[in-house]
Parts: C-alpha cells; sequence; structure tokens
C-alpha cells in the first residue's frame, strides 16, 4: 500500500496525462513571449477568471507578491486579515519587497466585511499613509469559504474609497464550487485574482494572477524584478492547462471525501469535529481524550505509512485529494481508532 498524505493538497502528484503532455509540450523562450504552451495557459487563465490577461509565476506567494507590488507604491497601506496567506504566511514579503503597510482586520470568523474597509482606509492627509488595496482571500486558508455577497460588499465599498481590489483565489475553484457558483464570478469581486494550479489541482508548479492587460504588463516587468522571469515554461505550462481544464472537474470528489471523513472520525468518541467548518476539501477535528499526544498520534499514524501533520492550536487538519481514495480514508479511520483505543 501507498503512503496516504494528508498534510496538504499541495502533496498531489502530477497525473500520468500531466508527465506526457509536460514531455511533448511545445516550447519557447518564454521571456520572448515565444512559448505557446505558455502562451495557451494565461490565455485559459484569463478566459476562466473573466480577465482580460494572466501571467503565470513560480508559487502563490509570487502571484500575491506581485500583485501587491503592481497595485501599491513605497509606504502604502493595504488592508487584509491578520490571519490571511499574505499576512501570515508569506514571511512579511509585502513589507519587504514593496514597503507597503498592513492595516489588519482581525474580526472572530476571520472574515473582511465592507464596514471594516470604510473603518480601515485613512483620510487623504498629509499625516497619513495612502491606503491603496484591499486583499481579499476565498477559500481561506483554514479551509472557509467567503459568501459571494460579502466579498462583493467589500470590493464595492473598496473600489467606491478609490482603492484597489486582489483576491487570493489560491484555492478558488474548491470555495467557487463550494458556493455553487463560477470562479469568474469572484474574480469579478476583484481588480486582480491569484490561484494555484499546484495545489488540489494536481500541476507541479505554478500559479496565475490575472488582470487587464495593462496590469498584467506591468506585473511582468515586476516578475522580471523578482527573478521569476521563465525560458520554456510551457513544461509547466501544460500540466496546468490539464489542471484547469480537468482537474478542477473532479474537486468534488475532495470534498465529499472530507465530509465522509468527518462523519467518521466524528463517530470515534473523544473526537470532535468542526463538521460544519468542512466547505472544502480540509478536515479539522480536536479531541480532549487524556494522554492523547500530537506527536505521539503522528508518528504511530507515520508507522501506518499515514502522513499527518500534529495539531495547530488545538486542532487536528486533514487534507483531501487526487491521492487520498475511500479506503484511503476508511483504512486513516480505523487507524486513529486503534491509536485512541491503545491509550
Ligand atoms: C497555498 C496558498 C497560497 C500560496 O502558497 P505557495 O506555497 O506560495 O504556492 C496563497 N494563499 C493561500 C490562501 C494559500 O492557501
Amino acid at each position: 500500500m501507498g503512503i496516504i498524505d494528508l498534510r496538504s493538497d499541495t502533496v498531489t502528484q502530477p497525473t500520468q496525462e500531466m508527465r506526457e503532455a509536460m514531455a511533448g509540450a511545445e516550447v519557447g523562450d518564454d521571456v520572448y513571449g515565444d512559448d505557446p504552451t505558455m502562451n495557451r495557459l494565461e490565455a485559459l487563465a484569463a478566459r476562466v477568471m473573466g480577465k482580460e490577461a494572466a501571467l503565470f509565476v513560480t508559487s502563490g506567494t509570487q502571484g500575491n507578491q506581485l500583485g501587491i507590488m503592481t497595485h501599491t507604491q513605497r509606504g502604502d497601506e493595504i488592508i487584509a486579515g491578520v490571519q490571511s496567506h499574505i499576512v501570515h504566511y508569506e514571511a512579511g514579503a509585502a513589507a519587504r519587497l514593496s514597503q507597503v503597510g498592513y492595516a489588519l482586520v482581525d474580526n472572530g470568523d476571520q472574515l473582511l466585511y465592507s464596514n471594516d474597509v470604510r473603518r480601515l482606509v485613512r483620510p487623504r492627509e498629509i499625516h497619513f499613509p495612502r491606503t491603496s488595496l484591499l486583499c481579499l482571500e476565498n477559500a481561506l486558508c483554514n479551509g472557509t469559504v467567503v459568501p459571494l455577497k460579502t466579498m462583493k460588499d467589500a470590493a464595492e465599498t473598496a473600489w467606491e474609497l478609490g482603492l484597489k481590489v486582489h483576491l487570493d483565489g489560491a484555492r478558488i475553484f474548491n470555495a467557487a464550487l463550494s458556493l455553487g457558483v463560477e470562479p469568474g464570478e469572484l474574480a469579478a469581486c476583484a481588480d486582480s485574482v491569484m490561484f494555484c494550479v499546484s495545489k488540489g489541482l494536481c500541476a507541479p508548479v505554478g500559479s496565475l494572477l490575472c488582470g487587464t492587460g495593462e496590469f498584467i504588463e506591468r506585473a511582468r516587468q515586476n516578475r522580471k524584478v523578482l527573478g521569476g522571469g521563465l525560458r520554456q515554461a510551457g513544461i509547466l505550462g501544460a500540466a496546468g492547462i490539464i489542471a484547469i481544464e480537468k482537474m478542477s472537474k473532479r474537486l468534488g470528489e475532495d470534498h465529499e471525501n472530507a465530509k465522509y471523513l468527518g462523519k467518521k472520525l466524528a463517530e470515534i468518541p473523544g473526537i470532535k469535529v468542526s463538521e460544519e467548518k468542512i466547505q472544502i476539501n480540509m478536515v479539522f477535528w480536536e479531541t480532549s481524550i487524556p494522554g492523547f499526544n500530537s506527536a505521539d498520534f503522528v508518528s504511530f499514524l507515520a508507522k501506518k505509512n499515514i502522513k499527518t501533520s500534529e495539531d495547530r492550536g488545538g486542532f487536528y487538519r486533514m487534507v483531501t485529494h487526487n491521492g487520498v481514495s475511500r479506503p484511503d480514508i476508511d483504512f486513516t479511520v480505523s487507524a486513529v481508532r486503534e491509536y485512541v483505543a491503545g491509550l
């Protein structure tokens, strides 16, 4: 039996079809704009997100940071959630690379509302930094899906106040599926959107930044500044095309598997699953069983070829994806049961 890896959907492997498409991809020097496969991927990404243009970047972090760099000027302030990926998981890059400050939103539900934008935008006055960008996220990195109306209201307020809006849509296909809308409807709540093909969509590398033609042209130069100009990038682009066209269509299976995993874990006495929080492919649970030890638990599962993460803030996270089947979930649940029974 192979390894069951529940740590993240970033562990997904390129499919056989992707590997073949990569091997046979027609390529050129993308810095000259000569890579036909990459051009096809960027046109496809723009079309799916309802934007004029798109730019391939090496990671979601690079896409978000290029978005910020291209929308802002040094000394500006950006509005973002305190737990958002941009603020919490990108090593302070916005301050380091774009030299912007953060106006942070810290709501209990981690959502960002229209009134937060109104409250945090600085008046145009000599003492204050210029607030230039609202950073939205959907799905949130904790697996929560933001209702379309909440996003739309926040974006409209930002536009009314003269801000630009960037959407971190790393898992936008998961969010759209969960909401029953098209990804483009979420992207319409922002001037620019970043999404990843390297997570649940199984491509080995890459994300796309989408926006107006003029914005993407400037972002392309900024990508060069960050050392992100790529040559025969169509090798990666070929996998990205399959990720968008094909792998985005199977995410429902991951969402169903996450619900199933949550339901089965909840049947184990002493394990409390936040079932209402299972909105995409992530399951969060906690336990107060005496003797339940995070490190021991992880190594117990590892001996059964199951990789999972230690708890974070009291919560264990398990993520379903293309490499996790129903039988894998049943096997995992029985392993958790066995660990608990042995305490
Ligand atoms: C994964 C993720 C990113 C990008 O991560 P990289 O590891 O840089 O590709 C950005 N935002 C969110 C919400 C994410 O989950």
